[in-house]
């Protein structure tokens, strides 16, 4: 019987455990680990709280969750509470789908100034992750900045323009709409540094904005290259311009409170503070050439009293496990790591691609395991973790656990929202062991 350890139950996670029940059906025993008490990863910590039907996808997971031979083992962090060598002397084979957790650096000058944020942080405290729950972004100012031109800046902005009303039926955290109540933002530039031609928003995501109750969109006519140019994009970005130029279409005159400006061939230089916060960034003007950005020389400045930046994510390494620096992922090939241990999702590719895209990399990893590996009798599996885990005197969150604590998330709900979130760790286990 193979024993399988899957390291992370976001959707490369549970991916991969639906695909061994497959291979495998009742001939195998995995165990899905999560460094925290609650499973879904970035299903629960990434997608916006307002986009509840998205969110819905974890229902699908759970029916792979309360498969007999599965087990999620919350609450333990590999790497640190046990290490990848124990994870590996126990099971047949290990995979590693802990996901991008980390901002990539905003290089600049001034990034390290107060109210500079990356998008892991912000959305890691409006949706509760235990590790961002008290990052207290200072939302009081005019000027809010985002850096990128992808779903997560449009994600961001969003959050940063609705009204209170708009979050009726989302779980945002009851810290975020406290603070967002208060808010004092009158405009959001989202900053990319190319052109509309290049930026990577869905046509979904895109347009919610031209239908928000207390902001509007800008767009500048003259930032949108001739129509006919658009007749050679794929039909997803086609339609993302041609949202674009509605937008611009709708020119400036609005009377909703906020605007959300699009300034496109715009690169952030640097950033400048007083008393160590940010309150303007340095932007170049560039040029896109061979759909490169190319700095022109010009230089401008921007009030700026939030900047958030959304430009990628890098995952974390472990002991033991090679590490490519440049790319914020592990050194795999297809998946492989090295024999007995192999990787899926973001931890796999890097910081692409929808919930769906981590499918196909469950199924593959599993096929080639099935391939590659022997069940070995002196892998004691699960049985060997547990006896691990009382003399390590760790406190394992099993799936009947982490039911108890959505229960309580529901249970502790505002009107009309489906969950009010535990933000730590410690009620989290609190809620498990009433
Ligand atoms: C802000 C944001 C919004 C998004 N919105 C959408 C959307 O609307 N639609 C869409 O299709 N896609 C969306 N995505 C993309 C989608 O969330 C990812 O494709 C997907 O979550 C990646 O899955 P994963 O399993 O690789 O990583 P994750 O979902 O990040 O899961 C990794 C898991 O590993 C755990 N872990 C990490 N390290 C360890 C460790 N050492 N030990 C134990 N456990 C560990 C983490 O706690 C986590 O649970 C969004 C992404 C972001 C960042």
């Amino acid at each position: 019987m193979p024993q399988i350890a899957i390291v992370g139950s976001g959707p490369a996670g549970y991916y991969s455990a639906e695909a061994a029940l497959k291979q495998w059906g009742d001939e195998a025993q995995i165990d899905v680990f999560d460094r925290l008490p609650v499973p879904y990863g970035l299903i629960r910590s990434g997608v916006a709280p307002d986009h509840q039907s998205i969110k819905a996808v974890s229902r699908r997971y759970e029916t792979t969750a309360l498969a007999d031979n599965v087990r999620f083992v919350g609450n333990v962090t590999i790497g640190a509470d046990v290490s990848i060598a124990e994870l590996m002397a126990l099971y047949d084979a290990v995979i590693l789908a802990t996901g991008a957790p980390h901002d990539r650096a905003l290089e600049i000058e001034g990034a390290d100034l107060g109210n500079v944020l990356g998008s892991a942080a912000f959305v890691g405290w409006y949706n509760g992750h235990p590790e961002f729950a008290t990052l207290a972004p200072d939302v009081s100012g005019k000027h809010a900045l985002v850096i990128g031109m992808g779903n997560v800046a449009l994600d961001v902005a969003r959050i940063l323009a609705k009204c209170e009303a708009e979050f009726a039926g989302s779980d945002i955290v009851g810290h975020a709409l406290d603070a967002l109540r208060g808010k004092g933002i009158t405009r959001i530039t989202i900053l990319g540094r190319r052109g509309p031609h290049q930026i990577m928003m869905t046509p979904k995501d895109l347009g919610e904005l031209g239908r928000l109750a207390c902001a509007a969109p800008e767009v500048e006519a003259a930032d949108l290259p001739e129509t006919g140019e658009d007749a050679l994009l794929e039909p997803g970005l086609r339609k993302s311009v041609t949202l674009l130029r509605e937008f611009a279409s709708r020119g400036s005159n609005t009377d909703k409170p906020i605007t959300i400006a699009f300034d496109f061939f715009a690169s952030p230089s640097k950033l400048l503070g007083e008393n160590g916060r940010v309150t303007s960034i340095e932007v170049e003007r560039t040029a896109v050439e061979a759909g490169r950005a190319v700095g022109t020389g010009e230089t401008y400045r921007l009030p700026a009293d939030l900047v958030i930046s959304c430009i990628g994510y890098r995952s974390s390494a472990i002991e033991g496990v090679p590490f490519e620096e440049r790319e914020g992922r592990f050194a795999n090939e297809s998946g492989f790591i090295m024999p007995g241990l192999y990787c899926v999702g973001w931890a796999r590719r890097g910081p692409s691609g929808t919930i769906g895209t981590n499918r196909p990399d469950g199924f593959g990893v599993i096929e080639r395991i099935a391939a590659e590996v022997t069940p070995e009798r002196a892998k004691q599996g699960r049985a060997g973790f547990d006896g691990l885990a009382e003399a390590r005197g760790l406190d394992v969150v099993t799936f009947r656990d982490w039911r108890k604590i959505e229960a309580a998330e529901a249970a502790g709900a505002r009107t009309g929202s489906p969950r009010e979130k535990f933000v730590d760790v410690a009620a989290m286990i609190a809620a498990v062991r009433s």
